[in-house]
């Protein structure tokens, strides 16, 4: 982690940091948010674009209605209220990829406001931090600096972002560390995309994040100068240019210097931070009511229709899915990860005898195979039924765990699912007991020094009796008889 070392904990613990994020998701509409071009991502340069995401002049902005929707949703699902009518404004200031030389963004009356998300804290309490606003806005275009040969002398400009339409989140400066900045970008991440209105593909420019960070001494009300971090494109990578921010306010203010309110780079090669320029203010911007669209009107009937298409949040399946299928707080937190792995295994566990069972076959035996492969649990050769099947036959002791683990390597190696394999291999457990008597004493004759010892008092071994009994039999024998019978035995 980037520190400057020079500082004591003694001194750091002297101040509290202030941290308030801004965060922009790309709603996931077909089309732009005021025109018909697409929004695909990766298309040529400048070929997704028409007179108004160019910012010709006369060209008219028609709102996307889904775009619309989306943003409620996900302010919805973020606990804010809506308001019935918001406004839009333009947000006046000259840069290349901003042909128009004004973006069309909301500025007072913003679609949503007051919401709030609960973060987890250490020792399993939480935390709220509210949510100032969540507002709609275009997208700019994109400056490119390499990758093409004509790059090396210019900065060449691609508008297919240009009116992609964005939900920026901001949160009130209600974070008091790092961790808690990092731990609300998750939890913002998952909501979202639990929502459907975004991938939220960091890599892709779906989700970027600023940070706006001051200290304080410990006790004072009075906030800090603050300064923001820029698009920083992984959270891991704002924890840390955040601890790194935090640690040259305090030694600036502890050589009796003061904070300039400035807009910096974060250098995740260096992790270090960088002065880019000073911040502008609000009134810098010029903002004014967008001349060519109408007020936003979402009526309550319309807010209660969009509600209702919101889907369970990650928070409450969990808590649901802990009461419903017997699993443990941990299980849930793994299994939500991702809505589709939630859906996939609620399928799985519905269909099986025993959830628990469930639970721990995915997170035993699935998600580490995907994981050794790169494959997502939309990739899986074994299915959720394949799982459930799996599941099904340890708990009628049809297999043992052994096999199953080796079903399951045959299945990611051949790419095939759990069934096919099963069928196909049929292994049968051994569950005739005079042939894993005959195994036992072969065992039992073949270690004489365990026996000793394992009559002498070191009962711990039949450990090690359970697992030659079973490398003999080929992980074929049930597990339980030979339990029971080497007990018997050895006793
Ligand atoms: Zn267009």
């Amino acid at each position: 982690m980037a520190t400057l070392t020079q500082l004591s904990p003694a001194v750091r613990e002297k101040y509290e940091p202030v941290i308030g994020l801004e965060v922009h998701v790309q709603l996931l509409t077909a089309t732009k948010i005021f025109c018909s071009c697409s929004t695909r991502f990766g298309a040529p340069p400048n070929t997704n674009v028409c007179p108004v995401c160019l910012g010709l002049p006369g060209a008219l902005p028609v709102l996307n209605r889904k775009a619309v929707k989306f943003a409620v949703l996900a302010a919805q699902a973020l606990n804010c209220q809506i308001r019935e009518t918001s406004i839009f404004a333009r947000k006046n200031y000259f840069y290349p990829d901003l042909p128009k030389g004004y973006q069309i963004s909301q500025f007072d009356k913003p679609v949503a406001e007051h919401g709030w998300i609960e973060i987890p804290c250490p020792g399993g309490t939480t935390r709220r931090i509210g949510i100032t606003r969540l507002h709609l806005e275009e997208d700019a275009g994109k400056s490119i600096h390499d990758g093409f040969p004509a790059a090396a002398a210019s900065t060449l400009i691609d508008l297919n972002r240009s009116g992609v339409p964005l939900a920026e989140i901001v949160s009130e400066p209600d974070m008091r560390s790092p961790q808690e900045a990092y731990e609300y970008l998750t939890l913002l991440k998952e909501i979202i995309l639990y929502t459907g209105v975004s991938d939220c593909n960091m890599e892709e420019g779906s989700l970027r994040c600023d940070a706006n960070v001051s200290v304080r001494p410990r006790g004072q009300e009075k906030f800090g100068t603050k300064t923001e971090i820029k698009n920083v494109n992984s959270f891991r990578f704002i924890r840390d240019a955040l601890e790194y921010e935090i640690e040259r306010q305090i030694e600036i203010i502890e050589s009796g210097e003061r904070i300039h309110q400035e807009t910096r780079l974060y250098n995740s090669a260096e992790g270090k931070t960088y002065s880019m320029r000073s911040k502008e203010q609000a009134h810098d911007y010029r903002y004014f009511p967008e001349p060519d669209l109408l007020p936003l009107v979402v009526d309550a009937r319309w807010q209660a229709e969009i509600r209702h298409t919101l889907p369970e949040l990650p928070e409450a399946r969990r808590r649901r899915m802990v009461a419903e299928y017997g699993i443990t707080e941990q299980d849930a937190q793994v299994l939500t990860v991702t809505r589709t792995l939630a859906d996939q295994f609620e399928e799985a566990a519905k269909a099986a005898k025993n959830p628990k069972r469930v639970a721990n076959l995915v997170q035993g035996e699935l998600m580490g195979r995907l994981k050794a492969k790169g494959l997502e649990i939309e990739q899986s050769p074994v299915s959720m039924k394949g799982v459930a099947m799996s599941a099904d036959l340890l708990e009628s002791k049809t297999i043992s765990g052994k096999i199953l683990k080796d079903l399951y390597d045959k299945a990611f190696e051949n790419g095939e699912d759990f069934p096919v394999v099963y069928e196909r291999e049929k292994p049968q457990q051994v569950t005739d007991s005079a042939a894993i008597e005959k195994i036992i004493d072969e065992v039992i004759a073949a270690s004489p020094k365990q026996l000793e010892q394992y009559r002498g008092g070191k009962t711990t071994l039949i450990g090690f009796f359970v697992g030659q009994v079973m490398k003999a039999s080929k992980g074929q024998a049930s597990p339980e008889m030979v339990n029971d019978l080497l007990k018997s035995k050895l006793g």
